[in-house]
């Protein structure tokens, strides 16, 4: 039931988990990170229960990466067990997304899935997404082979989530692409942290506050793509959108 991202020069594990305990109070059963280790890797690692037990679980095998994103699951399909929390991986392990919302149609795009090759091994209605991005990027892939991996990865969200029926908000990293975060929205809220030289991500403000003042709000249909030092906004149909970065108030968690 909680988005939250770090792209920058802190351990990305840190924020996260400070920010997932601030998006305790939205209520959850469950919890997971995932970052990119330094050989390119995807790093995952998950809790079912408190943040404090995710927390040991990182502390046992920590990932020092600058990049991550977690969630806290508030179950809508699939038990409250440790496969079914978030983050998912998509296809051959080349990316992770944490989701918020619900997938309405998510039943007959698993059986496609199923039946094209991909392995499911949750019960969430989550997973198809993170398929069904791969499965866009890899035939992307193959027919312009010399894109730019970023602009391909774009792409394929927007191609990917114009299937999706329901409500998302969600978070992507690529093992590929250790160097950028990903979101998009329909329906689940989320914000964007503007830093110096960082860019945070969050289903709200609280995880923001201390971090950073500056925000911007996704509207639905967007899809925003965070480096380090860049933020750009686009609209799934269209090409870039202007993004207003707003002051946030941090006495009242107010948005001036
Ligand atoms: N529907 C998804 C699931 O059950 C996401 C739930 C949530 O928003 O936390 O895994």
């Amino acid at each position: 039931c909680g988005i939250v991202g770090y792209i920058g020069p802190r351990v990305a594990q840190d924020f996260l988990l400070e920010g997932l305990r601030r998006l305790e109070y939205r209520g959850y059963d469950s919890a997971g990170t995932a970052t990119i280790d330094s050989k390119q890797k995807l790093n995952v690692t998950k809790s079912v229960g408190r943040i404090a037990t995710l927390a040991q679980e990182i502390a046992a095998a920590p990932c020092p990466a600058g990049i991550g994103i977690g969630h806290t699951r508030w179950a809508t399909h699939g038990a409250a067990t440790l496969t079914n929390a978030h983050p998912h991986i998509g296809g051959a392990q080349n990316l992770a997304i944490a989701h918020n919302g619900v997938i309405e149609n998510f039943a007959e795009l698993r059986s496609k899935l199923k039946t094209e090759g991909y392995e499911f091994v949750s019960d969430t209605d989550s997973e198809v997404v993170a398929h069904l991005i791969s499965q866009c990027v890899d035939r992307r892939r193959s027919l312009n082979g010399n894109k730019d991996d970023t602009q391909i990865a774009i792409e394929s969200i927007k191609e990917a989530i114009a299937h999706l029926r329901g409500t998302f908000g969600l978070a992507i990293i690529f093992s590929h692409l250790p160097e950028t975060i990903f979101a998009a929205r329909l329906g689940s809220p989320l914000v964007i942290g503007v830093g110096e030289g960082e860019h945070f991500l969050a289903s709200d403000a609280q995880p923001l506050i201390g971090y950073t003042d500056r925000i911007v709000y996704l509207a639905d249909h967007q899809v925003a793509v965070l480096t380090a030092n860049s933020l750009q906004v686009s609209h799934r149909d269209s090409g870039v959108v202007a993004h207003d970065v707003k002051e946030l108030d941090v006495e009242s968690n107010q948005v001036e």
